[in-house]
């Protein structure tokens, strides 16, 4: 498997956010990880991007163990809700922050961002502002943030309930473009149901901090 969970549990005091969860995920497979809120779906994701401790359990990447590798040498992507993106700058600063951060050569960025512009069809809003483009531009700029750095995974996170329908169907296009066109590992995650289906992949539901179900 190029992504595992072995026994996956964590803890907050006596509370149980995750229970033994165990799942593996083929490379380049697309996969939900459906559950009502409070189910643990979002400690899962921050414990494999290495946000939160696990308690007990393993994480393996692409045969490499995870647990104690720092968050930004795990080679993933995570997209939020809110985008977290810099209102102040341009789109283009925006999806090259990731790659600065690394120190890689400005030629480099350069192209990189040019390319994952061009793919999610914003090339050009690139010298536009976050707070002079639309929502659904906005959600774009998010998306080739996570692309531009290459991940092995991209982890979505994503409370459909503060979100129009059309944002909505935008990003899941979006998602599986990713994951078909460029092959990236995607584990999407959603409390609803119908956002599930229509990823028209396999689908892992949570409850109570427990795997409840894997229509694999
Ligand atoms: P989901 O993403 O499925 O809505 P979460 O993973 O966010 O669920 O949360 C699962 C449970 O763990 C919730 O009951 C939540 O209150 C609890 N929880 C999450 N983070 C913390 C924390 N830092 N301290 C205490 N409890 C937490
Ligand atoms: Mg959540």
């Amino acid at each position: 498997m190029y992504v595992e969970l072995k026994n996956i549990n964590k803890t907050y005091g006596d509370y149980k956010a995750s229970d033994n969860v165990s799942f593996g995920i083929e490379k380049g497979k697309l996969i939900g990880l459906l559950g009502p809120s409070g189910s643990g779906k979002t400690t899962i994701l921050r414990m494999i991007a290495g946000l939160e401790d696990i308690t007990s359990g393993k994480i393996y990447l692409d045969n490499t163990f995870l647990n104690d590798i720092l968050p930004r040498d795990r080679k993933l992507a995570m997209a939020f809700q809110n985008y977290a993106l810099y209102k102040h700058m341009n789109v283009y600063d925006n999806m090259a922050l990731g790659l600065k951060l690394r120190d890689l050569p400005r030629t480099v960025i350069s192209t990189r961002v040019k390319t994952a512009a061009a793919f999610l069809g914003i090339s050009d809003i690139l010298t536009k502002k976050i707070r002079s483009i639309s929502d659904s531009e906005r959600q774009r700029v998010a998306l080739g943030r996570a692309i531009v750095c290459h991940p092995k995974v991209l982890l979505v996170d994503e409370d459909f309930a503060h979100q129009d329908d059309d944002l909505r169907k935008d990003m899941i296009h979006d998602i599986l473009k990713i994951n078909k066109d460029l092959g990236i590992t995607v584990l999407y995650v959603t409390n609803n149901y119908e956002e599930a289906v229509s990823l028209n992949s396999r689908v892992i539901f949570m409850k109570d901090g427990k795997v409840i179900e894997d229509s694999m």
